[in-house]
């Protein structure tokens, strides 16, 4: 088995690692609702690919979760 013959300097292993990077994702504006999607994704808030409607998305059983958390979270300040 190949072994190394030294143990890499600090200076070389972090050089190596200067390259591993969290990027900021890109987006580009949805073709149909304009809002920012990462690239050659349907679209979470609309649906669309491509100008064609390939997934539709439930709104009104978000809309209805949402309203009951809203409210807890109101009770709680009264209480508090
Ligand atoms: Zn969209």
């Amino acid at each position: 088995m190949p072994n190394p013959k030294r143990q890499h300097s600090k200076r070389r292993s972090r050089l190596r690692r200067t390259h591993w990077k969290l990027r900021v994702a890109s987006f580009s504006p949805c073709s149909h609702c304009g809002k920012p999607v990462i690239p050659h994704r349907v679209c979470p808030f609309c649906g669309f690919y491509k100008g064609k409607l390939i997934v539709e998305i439930k709104q009104k059983q978000e809309e209805k979760e949402a309203e009951p958390q809203e409210a807890k979270k109101e009770a709680k300040a009264k209480n508090a």
